[in-house]
């Protein structure tokens, strides 16, 4: 059989980087510096400007970057935080982490991303923050989002995990809200070589505040201004992704590239494909697609060896996790009916067209079995 497919194949990125991670990975280990300094300092200034923010604070991952936000913004008990259920439980996690209560809403069915309408009905007194999730690379709508908040006077924190580079209307996520938070878990479009995150900001004293909260509430070495956390991004890590950043642009466009590639190639089969915004580029973090064969069509593509994923198949709302909120299936429609149907297909910057088109041939054979669509087509 010919060589297995991988949803996102970290090996073949690190064989086209080798020696400058190799130099960063030396530099640290050599120099001992292993927390904070001056490897720290020099990605959070590059990684502000790669967004075009003022403000960049390095954390131990893009949970503790949500978590630390909140903490920042004085958001806590009996505060109510609105945010999707089509979502990594992190989102989630982080505003039950601070105490308050994750209030969740309904997604935009062609874009999967926060449904604006949902939010103007949802919204309330108690509301403290809004949490949309750029999911799967693509932004939510941080227009109709923005002007919702705003009129409320009420804070978006932008959970850019999947999004790195993305755009909105022309600007960068990352600087679309009041502070944004991203991830460098090893599998994101920029990966580190174990947990990180980060939160963006052009907010000062947001980030005077996680820069305190991520380092046991100091600036100094044995003067604690606040109870903090031990939420560090490593030296180590961020040498890391110092080195990958340069890279990041040309992978987008590679990912950009491959994603137009598998809608083209795909189109004419009975599969609902990815849609984009008019306002929207995405980053491309994952290439979904929706059929209500989803099990199978999942299985027969590891039978040829082509790992697929599914992002995700139960929504927040309905996990045991949350069971305490007492939702009940049937109360996000759109949510629940992604999450039955959606198939993560395999995507990364270094993929070739052959490997692709092994993908898009193994789905077409496996809805020609289904009699899904016509042999000759
Ligand atoms: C990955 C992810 C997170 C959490 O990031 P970690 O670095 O794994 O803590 C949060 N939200 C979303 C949407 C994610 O995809």
């Amino acid at each position: 059989m010919s060589q297995p497919i991988p949803l996102v194949d970290l090996k073949a990125q690190y064989a086209t980087i080798q020696s400058e991670v190799d130099r960063a990975i030396r530099r640290v280990v050599e120099n001992t510096n292993f927390i904070m300094g001056s490897e720290v300092s020099n990605f959070e200034k590059a990684f502000a400007n790669f967004c075009g923010v003022k403000h960049c604070v390095g954390v131990g991952s893009g949970t503790a970057a949500l978590e630390l936000v909140l903490r920042a913004l004085g958001i806590g008990p009996g505060d109510e935080v609105i945010t999707v259920a089509h979502t990594f439980i992190a989102t989630a996690e982080a505003i039950s982490a601070v105490g308050a209560l994750p209030i969740f809403i309904d997604i935009d069915p062609q874009t999967y991303n926060m449904s604006s309408s949902a939010l103007v009905q949802t919204i309330n007194e108690r509301t403290q923050a809004i949490i949309p999730v750029h999911i799967y690379g693509q932004p939510a709508d941080m227009t109709t989002i923005g002007a919702i908040a705003s009129q409320h006077n009420i804070p978006i924190i932008e959970d850019a995990a999947q999004a790195h580079g993305a755009i909105w209307a022309g600007r960068k996520v990352g600087g679309l809200g009041r502070a944004a938070c991203f991830s460098f878990y090893p599998g994101k479009n920029l990966g580190a070589y174990g947990d990180a995150g980060a939160v963006t900001t052009d907010d000062d004293e947001v980030a005077a505040q996680v820069r305190l909260l991520r380092n046991h509430g100091r600036h100094d070495k044995y003067l604690h201004e606040i109870k903090g956390f031990g939420h560090r991004i490593d030296a180590l890590q961020s040498a890391i992704l110092g080195a990958k950043l340069p890279f990041l642009d040309e992978w987008t466009a590679a990912r950009q590239r491959l994603a137009a590639r598998y809608t083209e190639l795909l189109s004419d089969l009975e599969l609902m494909l990815p849609s984009v915004d008019a306002q929207a580029e995405s980053a491309w973090h994952l290439y979904v697609i929706r059929t209500p064969l989803r099990e199978e069509m999942f299985d027969h593509l590891k039978t040829q060896g082509i790992g697929a994923g599914v992002h995700y198949p139960i929504p927040l709302h309905l996990q045991p996790a949350y069971a305490d909120l007492n939702y009940s299936p049937g109360d996000l429609p759109v949510t629940e009916a992604v999450a039955k149907s959606c198939l993560s297909l395999p995507l990364y910057p270094e993929m070739s067209d052959e490997q692709q088109d092994r993908v898009v041939a193994a789905i077409r054979t496996f809805l020609e079995k289904q009699g899904w669509t016509e042999p000759n087509n």
